[in-house]
């Protein structure tokens, strides 16, 4: 018998998602990115996830997924499979890097912050303060060999990923329009596992969407600076590029973008009226204007407006 409770995506079927990390309750910034995402794959008849990425356990408030999924509902933003958690599917990701590790293309790195930014001194580069550094190559080997089990899986090292030399990505999104990224100059060889042994989020990403089947990503455009890396990584992966769209970021009274760490304070969403202002100011922010606007208006209603009313064009308009 068939299981029509839970079809298989068709080839081209819109598959969307929005994968916040569980380090604290939504604010108005992870609002936007999360209503933008859901519009986004309404208005495209398309499926919407949500997957928890929940890797970097040091940063993890506990029961912020619960928080974030009482939130969620409470706005009307409902998805269309089972939530996962990243952290349940560290197989398919160890699978990844041991596939790189065969393909000889990374290498392990003993560097710490200090040491890098020491190298790139010495080379005469200085790296603002909070920004990332472009990492040096310092340990990495002349010939690249692939490393056994044993050597993979030693504490202590960084697990980078050795990019060829003149690499410039190109991508279009959906609402900036034309991208591109020279990987060596900008970034550097990045690290797919940390010397903690956290994957990061680079390869996760890369991994748990193409596993599920995602065609768009829509987010904010703090990420924009990552899509090229991800890019390059579903090539070698051999993965196809999904299509992408960055949103505007909310910025706090002081120019910075809204975090955990800037102390961003939740949505309210403890009854339907201050869920809908909620989504109000987040669809105001997404260039959505003359929705309903009426007391009397049900969340129901406002989205199915806000659906009809979306529009890539006036995102940043
Ligand atoms: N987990 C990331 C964040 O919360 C988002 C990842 C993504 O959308 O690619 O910032
Ligand atoms: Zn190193």
């Amino acid at each position: 018998m068939p299981n029509f409770k839970n079809p298989s995506p068709p080839a081209d079927g819109y598959r969307g998602r929005f994968a916040p990390s569980p380090t604290g309750p939504l604010h108005a910034g992870s609002l936007v990115a999360a209503l933008g995402s859901w519009l986004d794959a309404r208005k495209n008849h398309g499926k919407w996830l949500l997957r928890m990425e929940d890797l970097d356990t040091p940063r993890n408030i506990s029961g912020a997924d619960q928080e974030i999924l009482r939130q969620l509902l409470a706005c009307g933003l409902t998805w269309d499979e089972e939530p996962t958690w990243q952290s349940k599917h560290q197989e398919r990701h160890k699978k990844a890097l041991e596939r790189l590790n065969q393909l000889q293309i990374i290498y392990p790195c003993t560097c710490s912050r200090q040491g890098i930014a020491n190298a790139l001194e010495a080379r005469g580069v200085m790296t603002p303060r909070n920004h990332e550094m472009v990492y040096p190559g310092t340990c990495r080997p002349h010939e690249l060999f692939s490393y056994d089990e044993g050597e993979r899986s030693s504490t202590e090292v960084a697990w980078r990923l050795a990019l060829p030399p003149g690499l410039s990505i190109h991508f279009e999104d959906l609402a900036l329009g034309k991208q591109t990224q020279d990987l060596n100059r900008e970034v550097g060889d990045f690290v797919l596992h940390r010397r903690d042994g956290i994957f990061t989020y680079q390869l996760a990403v890369v991994v748990d969407d193409a596993e599920q089947g995602i065609t768009h990503i829509v987010r904010g455009a703090d990420l924009l600076d990552n899509t090229a890396r991800q890019i390059y990584l579903q090539r070698v992966l051999g993965h196809k590029t999904p299509s992408y769209l960055h949103l505007p970021l909310v910025l706090d009274e002081h120019g910075e973008k809204l975090s955990k760490q800037t102390l961003a304070s939740a949505i309210h969403t403890e009854n339907a009226q201050q869920a809908l202002q909620e989504l109000r100011r987040a669809a105001r922010h997404l260039g959505l204007r003359d929705l309903p606007d009426g007391e009397e208006t049900s969340i129901a209603q406002w989205l199915l407006a806000a659906t009809q009313a979306w529009d890539r064009k006036v995102i940043f308009s």
